[in-house]
């Protein structure tokens, strides 16, 4: 099933393989179809899952068809979330996907002036999102009217119970048409969630999504936010807080695979660069000595990687991330072979940002982020062993040797 096939509108799925989307998630899969029916829907789905775009899509749809052009005619579907930040980042998804619809969304939260709310509301709102708080406060000044809501959706209902916002849900009740169509994602279920679910939906689709996670559970994986020119540093710091352990270290380029063994051997680290300029009887001594443990830093591009299988693999560090999110699967999943655990780590530069979305798309969830305080980061930089020869003029240089001792090579294998 492609998203091609369904429908919707043109201007949503245009914004659908804009963000990169290429087929529905399983809880899109299972919820679009009925949602754009008008059927309720009561799904128990995780966050990571794709949920948030499995309402939005077909509510997009549903209002972009029924709106009458250029009349704000007040909110017609009220999405519920527990907290500010998934009122934010549920706002984000739909203004994304209904980037080329004429429907408004907005998020309304407490913490912040009510003024600037209202005002937007006055000048016509259709998707509100909105935590309980806030919204009862401005119901109770007559401020947001609820009366013409077509659509009711609870995302993470149980967190919202969790919050004590139990009563607030009954209460919202009263302000909304019975006859509604009413989405219900919770991402655990027990007796209490079910009572409230089935008070609030009517013959629902249901629907249960188990998580999904390409990358093997015992494998940690986290992302770090570090500068093209602090790399270095930072791997330095990894390999001399782990002695002991075996690390993996994945480059774009050969000629990056070089520079970073380079880099490191500035520092008084031992690595090795295996990539498809090496000789095949030195990769293989490579591949030899990583696995007995003499070697223990070993620095590779995804295709000299592909055969890599050692079994102890401590770490494995994405020094560039890499081109698609299969890479970064197969990268770490070098390590935590088979019950082991492992740990990865991606280096990802301001450049290396929107790479780095792709890959949390298509791993349908996001990566895990490391924080480095400044403080933390500039010792890292500071505390290298790193001299003055990391100037400019020496990084050309070595790139001109390397280049050198390639076509160098190469004549021999020709000979
Ligand atoms: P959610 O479960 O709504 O928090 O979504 C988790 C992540 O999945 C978000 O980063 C979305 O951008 C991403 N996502 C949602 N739908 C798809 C899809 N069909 N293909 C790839 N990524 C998706």
């Amino acid at each position: 099933m492609k998203f091609d096939e369904y429908r919707i509108a043109e201007g949503i799925k245009t914004s659908i393989s804009k963000l990169g989307y290429k087929k529905p998630t399983d809880i899109q899969f299972k919820s679009i179809p009925p949602i754009l029916k008008g059927e309720d829907v009561l799904a128990i789905a995780q966050t990571g899952t794709g949920k948030t775009a499995a309402y939005a899509i077909p509510v997009l749809h549903t209002l972009q068809e029924r709106k009458i052009k250029g009349r704000p005619d007040g909110v017609k579907c009220l999405v519920m979330v527990p907290t500010h930040e998934l009122a934010l980042q549920t706002e984000a998804v739909f203004k994304t996907l209904g980037k080329h619809t004429r429907i408004t969304p907005f998020a309304i939260h407490g913490g912040v002036d009510q003024d600037p709310q209202i005002e937007q509301l006055n000048k016509g709102v259709d998707v509100l999102i909105a935590t309980p708080g806030r919204m009862f406060d401005l119901v109770s000044q007559g401020a947001l009217l609820l009366k013409r809501v077509e659509i009711l959706v609870l995302d993470e209902a149980d967190h919202m119970l969790d919050l004590g916002f139990i009563k607030d849900i009954r209460d919202l009740m009263q302000h909304l048409p019975r006859k509604r169509q009413t989405l219900f994602f919770s991402a655990t279920i027990d007796e209490k969630i079910k009572k409230i679910a089935y008070s609030l939906v009517t013959n629902p689709i249901r629907i249960q999504i188990s998580p999904k996670d390409p990358v093997a559970k015992n494998i940690e994986h986290a992302v770090a936010s570090i500068e093209m020119d602090d790399k270095r540093f930072f791997l330095e710091r990894i390999v001399k807080d782990n002695p002991d352990k075996k690390i993996l270290v994945f480059v774009r380029t050969r000629v990056r695979a070089e520079r970073v063994k380079k880099a490191m051997e500035r520092v008084g680290v031992v690595s090795n660069a295996i990539h498809s300029d090496k000789l095949q009887q030195e990769r293989e001594q490579m591949m030899q000595d990583f696995r007995t443990g003499t070697l223990k830093v070993l620095i590779a591009t995804d295709v000299s990687a592909r055969g890599i299988d050692i079994p102890d693999v401590e770490y494995v560090i994405n020094y560039d991330l890499p081109e698609t999110p299969e890479h970064y699967v197969h990268r770490v999943g070098r390590t935590g072979r088979g019950t082991r655990k492992g740990q990865a780590i991606s280096f990802c530069s301001e450049e290396e940002k929107e790479q780095l979305l792709k890959i949390e798309n298509q791993l349908g969830k996001p990566i895990q982020r490391l924080t480095i305080s400044r403080l933390d980061y500039s010792q890292t930089v500071e505390s290298s062993n790193e001299n003055e020869s990391d100037d400019w003029q020496s990084l050309l240089d070595q790139e001109e040797a390397f280049n050198k001792s390639r076509k160098k090579k190469k004549k021999n294998i020709k000979k």
